[in-house]
């Protein structure tokens, strides 16, 4: 069976283990099922996640004129501290920011290969833990928008990471951190005007990914220097396929590439 399309990040559905499903904009394809089978995957050309046009993919799945134009792809996804909405000040398009980042927001600590502190739209929440492969979370702090929760992340990235090292998180190289008590101590460095959106919940929410066994030495595929791949798969974790070679496969890396995958 072939299935083609465009990819774009897979979807995920929380359980016990999560599902995943490879979405190719019109395919979807049920990815769990495709454990311990072998898969092929051939890059066809790029869809420019905006435009569409079969331009090089810079970063984000768009091309480079499209990621200095949208929303999407503005600063403030990166840096939640810079958001000036709720002044009614646009960075690229005021309707969408605000719509985007005028809702309750958490901020978490996550742990996928060590204690990172991130923020995410509450409705994110699991997705955005999924996403990064994280085993662990629990939520720190819920506020009433995107800013507020940039300026507690910014506080705390003294003192906790703010990133994730992907290659310990596919090797499920994985610490046993004490999240409350880190939440607890981190609680004296929120800035004086966020203090109030601290969450003293003590809830550790935990996730499990369907993979088989976890590769012990780490190669990255990328489709935009080798054109095919084939390999058995034998799991998935955050938005990577597994493969049992050791090769793994950043899919939201490679939103934008058009694909054929044969089964
Ligand atoms: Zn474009």
């Amino acid at each position: 069976m072939i299935f083609e399309g465009q990819i774009r990040k897979m979807i995920t559905e929380n359980g016990n283990p999560i599902r995943y499903y490879l979405n190719l904009k019109d395919d979807y394809l049920d990815v769990n099922q495709q454990i311990g089978k072998k898969i092929k995957i051939f890059h066809h050309h790029n869809e420019c996640l905006s435009c569409g046009l079969d331009k090089e993919i810079y970063r984000m799945g768009y091309c480079k004129s499209c990621f200095f134009l949208v929303p999407e792809a503005s600063d403030t996804i990166i840096r939640p501290e810079l958001s000036q909405a709720h002044l009614g000040i646009a960075e690229r398009d005021l309707e969408w920011e605000i719509a985007f980042q005028l809702q309750p927001h958490i901020v978490y600590l996550a742990v996928a290969s060590d204690v990172k502190v991130g923020v995410t739209r509450e409705k994110q929440i699991p997705t955005r833990w999924i996403d990064q492969g994280a085993s662990y979370a629990t939520i720190l702090a819920k506020t009433s928008n995107r800013y507020e929760a940039g300026m507690i992340e910014v506080a705390l990235k003294n003192y906790v990471a703010d990133k994730t090292s992907y290659q310990k998180m596919l090797k499920n190289e994985v610490p046993e951190i004490d999240l409350i008590h880190q939440k607890e101590f981190l609680k004296q460095y929120l800035p004086e005007e966020q203090a109030k959106f601290y969450v003293a919940d003590e809830t550790i929410y935990k996730m499990e990914y369907p993979v088989l066994n976890f590769p012990e030495k780490i190669k990255s595929l990328s489709l935009s220097k080798q054109k095919e791949f084939e390999g058995k798969l034998t799991g998935i974790k955050g938005q990577y396929l597994i493969f049992e070679d050791g090769t793994v496969w950043n899919v939201r890396g490679h939103e934008g590439f058009y694909v054929k995958i044969k089964l």
